[in-house]
């Protein structure tokens, strides 16, 4: 410290106070650097599309099974009174409506899948039927391969199903906007079926399916057929998105069982 005694003493003291200021200076940035979050390991939970696989029940359901809101499904009147009315909007779980079961009797096989004890078969209501594989045949003419990967479904099967979304998701709440509770999905009519494209398998019942030549074919002519998209974008139901699921509205009955989401869609 002797150079400083040979300096003016106006110099001396701005060499001390700029070097006293640094050191502050210094200090302040180290306990900043050291206590703030490092901003980039913070959030990593940006949300990615939700992606749907589930379409056979293999869940074990002893989970979840009291916040189903009905197991029992709800026949839904033609043409119904207010006080039906008010009781089916009643009903409505999570943007789902009440649907009744279809009797084995008014279905028929549309695929098959796998063999021996995996071996599982799709069926639809006859009339949904009929309809699909005229459809199928027309794709087939111009090259586009449709694949009915789930038709009907008892309500005990969707009751499996929709547990397994809900321990996948966390919620009941999160589960149905991708899933219906048992007792409201459309797949208990008979008339709804998931589509998918047999040369793009690995975008079997994704929101990846929107990019398939199948689904561009069902878009221009599905109605066609008396075929149309139930889950919509930014449908009012606040139903996810689900370019795959369709139902038949080809005939009267088929027209009535959807009268109440079709109001809303
Ligand atoms: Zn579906």
């Amino acid at each position: 410290m002797k150079f400083l005694k040979k300096l003016p003493h106006i110099a001396r003291i701005f060499i001390i106070a700029t070097t006293v200021s640094f050191g502050i200076i210094l200090s302040a940035a180290l306990a900043l650097k050291f206590s703030a979050p490092n901003p980039t390991t913070v959030e990593e939970t940006t949300s990615s599309p939700p992606k749907v696989v589930a379409v056979v029940p293999t869940s074990n359901p002893t989970e979840a099974s009291s916040v189903i809101v009905s197991s029992q499904a709800v026949q839904i009147p033609a043409n119904p009174t207010l006080a039906q009315k008010q009781s089916v909007e009643n009903q409505i779980a999570y943007g789902h409506f009440p649907y009744a079961q279809a009797n084995a009797s008014e279905l028929m096989i549309v695929s098959s899948y796998a063999t021996g004890d995996k071996q599982r078969f799709e069926s639809l209501n006859v009339e949904a039927g009929q309809a699909l594989m005229r459809m199928m045949y027309a794709a087939r003419e111009e090259g586009v391969w449709i694949v009915p990967v789930s038709g009907f479904r008892t309500v005990e099967q969707q009751q499996k199903l929709f547990q397994d979304q809900v321990k996948r998701r966390g919620s009941v709440e999160a589960a149905a906007k991708i899933s219906a509770p048992a007792g409201f999905s459309e797949h208990h009519t008979g008339f709804a079926v998931d589509l998918a494209d047999g040369k793009s398998p690995n975008q079997d019942v994704t929101l990846e399916f929107e990019r398939t030549n199948a689904y561009r074919w069902l878009t221009r002519h599905a109605r066609e057929f008396g075929f149309e998209l139930s889950f919509k974008r930014n449908n009012s139901q606040g139903v996810s998105f689900e370019p795959w699921h369709w139902r038949y509205v080809g005939s009267p009955n088929a027209l009535a069982t959807f009268a109440h989401a079709r109001k809303q869609s």
